[in-house]
């Protein structure tokens, strides 16, 4: 990844790619607190467009702030920035990493003396679950590891120290053949996937697991919103991992993960096996809205 063509945006200026570098002294590096955004860029039929560039940039100020971390740039400037990044590398269509970090001024855990530097980086990330997936559906295992409890890490947060605990339930069910990795919260309930947030559908209707320790995804409330839109009735509750076992459907939702089937959970077929019709039919008008092809949602897209 470090060595590319093309510019990072890098504390307020575009800088070559392989010069976006940082000291190993860097706090974050050592603590884990730092807050991040995914965010997608897709080629629509006019031009170039973020999608919820302004929902993601809140999200990544209200990150920052839940850790009193000082931001130095305002949520217009950061706006900017992903624009001219995606401009600048000459991207269709691509991920962008927007990343606030502490700089290496001081070590020790007292975060006062440190600045605060923030990058945006750019590139492009086909399908995060694997093509097939998107249409097939993916094999998910419960992992061993717990999602965080609301008081051990701020869940509203997208931080950096979050991601150890997806990282150590994603290997554990890769290793074993799995796609991707479900996680239960501390009471056993399910939480969300590794880097997703999960759906399921019974009998018509849409279940999500409330916002207590799962991320509050942007591709979730974009699930939401359309399902209304659609007529589905939502519903936004405590899930057991056997409700998912005997669910009609399934599927997985996140900028990088967009909106993924799954189709078995701990080796149980989720109803036909493959992605059902209405996961096919919010996937579709994902799609066609992100591609700029759905007039209606056209103000979740930021044009380059
Ligand atoms: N949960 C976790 C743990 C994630 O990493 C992500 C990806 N950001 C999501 C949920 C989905 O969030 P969003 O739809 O905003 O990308």
């Amino acid at each position: 990844m470090a060595d590319r063509d093309g510019f990072i945006w890098y504390d307020g200026k575009l800088v070559p790619w392989r010069d976006a570098t940082t000291h190993v002294l860097t706090h974050t590096l050592h603590y884990g607190m730092g807050v991040f955004e995914g965010v997608r860029a897709y080629k629509t039929t006019q031009g170039t467009a973020i999608f919820r560039l302004e929902e993601h940039t809140q999200r990544l100020m209200n990150s920052a702030y839940i850790f009193k971390m000082n931001m130095p740039y305002d949520k217009e400037t950061l706006m900017e920035a992903q624009k001219e990044v995606v401009r600048a590398n000459n991207l269709e269509s691509c991920y962008l990493r927007p990343i606030a970090f502490y700089g290496s001024e001081a070590m020790g855990i007292s975060a006062t003396k440190v600045s605060t530097h923030v990058a945006v980086a750019a590139w492009p990330w086909g399908a995060y679950l694997g093509a097939e997936g998107m249409a097939k559906g993916i094999r998910v295992k419960t992992s061993s590891f717990t999602r965080h409890h609301v008081n051990v890490n701020m869940c509203r947060s997208k931080s950096v120290g979050t991601y150890t605990n997806s990282i150590l339930a994603h290997q554990e069910v890769a290793h074993d053949g799995y796609d991707e990795a479900l996680l239960l919260d501390v009471d056993g309930y399910v939480a969300e996937g590794a880097g997703e947030n999960i759906f399921i559908v019974k009998k018509g209707k849409l279940y999500t697991p409330d916002l207590t320790s799962c991320l509050e995804g942007i591709t979730r409330d974009t699930i939401l919103t359309l399902a209304a839109d659609l007529g589905l009735e939502v519903i936004q509750k405590r899930i057991t991992r056997d409700e998912v076992y005997c669910a009609e459907e399934a599927f997985f939702t996140g900028t990088a993960a967009e909106v993924t089937p799954i189709r078995e959970l701990d080796n149980r077929t989720i109803g036909a096996g493959c992605r059902g019709p209405i996961t096919e039919k919010l996937q579709s008008l994902f799609f066609d809205i992100v591609g700029g092809k759905n007039d209606k949602y056209a103000n979740w897209l930021a044009h380059v």
